[in-house]
């Protein structure tokens, strides 16, 4: 019988992970996959899919219970600007993220598994570095001083030096990736967690042939935006490098948020006005800064931006329209 390699995939229920474990499937992974919830969008491709909560420690020693080739720690409470910088969410965002990062390295350490995977945030770089929406600075050794513009990002901070601290002291063979906003199908679009190229593409689906969109801040905020796949693909090499990061994944392709409406609308082919009311925005400019991961992974993502926000506006309008 053929020798299968295991894979686990915490937080596997979600937009990142679900994406993963297909993925996974395809390279003839056996895969367990832990959420809080099955994915909403797909059936899930994981061989076991466990419904439960990476808080309680029970549940992690159930689900770290035997050596896998490959861990993949994705769980994390977490969502839009809606839900990360408006400050109503801090205590619950560093509480939950931290104990299920806790949880399982001190699993991972009992059950002597070693290889895992750390899906950290761009908003951990510093507020002061991200005050010009021109010129970000997010190169992986400006992120201290730290000073994170929210508290998702102080926890992130905090949980890499977790991973780097078992790392030390327990030898784990840790991967840590700062991830610059993932998007496309199959990502919440709805319900206040959603992301702007989501949430953008959801106002534009539902708009009239000439109507108007509400967009948070001035509309000059910057950001880089990259495609679920090569997410995928960024993430998989880093875990099958020598490379133990922290390394930025994300797209260099900056764009201003009004920007991002006016490619979402020509693909829509409406004439979208806009109307820019006050909201939670985040720093003013974020980009991702490749220069690390080209010299240590001699790979970068390459997909222009207007081509994954295409299949993500179609996926988002399909949905909207079922
Ligand atoms: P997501 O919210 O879709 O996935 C996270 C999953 O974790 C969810 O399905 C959620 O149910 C699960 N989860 C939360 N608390 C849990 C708990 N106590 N027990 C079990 N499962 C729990 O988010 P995503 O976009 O897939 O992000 C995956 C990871 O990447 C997260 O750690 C996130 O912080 C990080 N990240 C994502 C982005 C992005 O743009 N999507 C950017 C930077 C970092």
């Amino acid at each position: 019988m053929k020798d299968f390699k295991k894979a686990l995939v915490l937080g596997g229920g979600g937009f990142i992970g679900s994406h993963l474990v297909k993925r996974l499937k395809k390279e003839e992974f056996w895969v367990r996959a832990v959420d809080l919830k099955k994915p909403e969008f797909s059936e899930s491709e994981a061989d076991e899919f466990i419904v439960g909560d990476l808080r309680d420690q029970n549940l992690c020693k159930k689900v770290i219970d035997q050596p896998f080739d490959e861990i993949y720690q994705l769980a994390a409470d977490m969502g839009g600007a809606g839900f990360i910088f408006t400050g109503e969410n801090d205590a619950d965002i560093m509480h939950n993220s931290a104990t299920i990062n806790l949880n399982v390295l001190d699993n991972m350490v009992k059950t002597k598994n070693n290889k895992v995977f750390y899906s950290g945030s761009a908003c951990m770089y510093p507020e002061f570095n991200q005050l010009d929406p021109e010129n970000p600075i997010c190169s992986e050794e400006s992120a201290y001083p730290a000073n994170p513009d929210s508290e998702y990002g102080w926890e992130k901070l905090f949980s890499e030096r977790l991973y780097l601290a078992y790392a030390r002291n327990f030898g784990l063979d840790v991967r840590i990736a700062r991830y610059h906003n993932i998007f496309g199908p199959e990502g919440t679009f709805d319900g206040g967690r959603e992301k702007a190229p989501a949430a953008i593409c959801r106002k534009i689906a539902l708009a009239n042939s000439n109507g108007e969109i509400e967009v948070w801040g001035t509309g000059q905020q910057t950001r880089s935006f990259l495609f679920i796949d090569e997410c995928i693909e960024g993430t998989l090499r880093l875990m099958r490098s020598k490379f133990s990061g922290p390394v930025n994944i994300g797209s260099e392709e900056m764009v201003s948020i009004s920007k991002l409406v006016d490619i979402i609308a020509s693909i829509s082919n409406k004439k979208i006005s806009k109307k820019f009311v006050s909201g939670p925005e985040g720093v003013k400019g974020r980009n991702s800064d490749n220069k690390l991961i080209k010299q240590k992974l001699n790979w970068e993502p390459s997909l222009p931006l207007s081509k994954g926000l295409e299949k993500t506006y179609y996926w988002i309008s399909d949905q909207l329209n079922k």
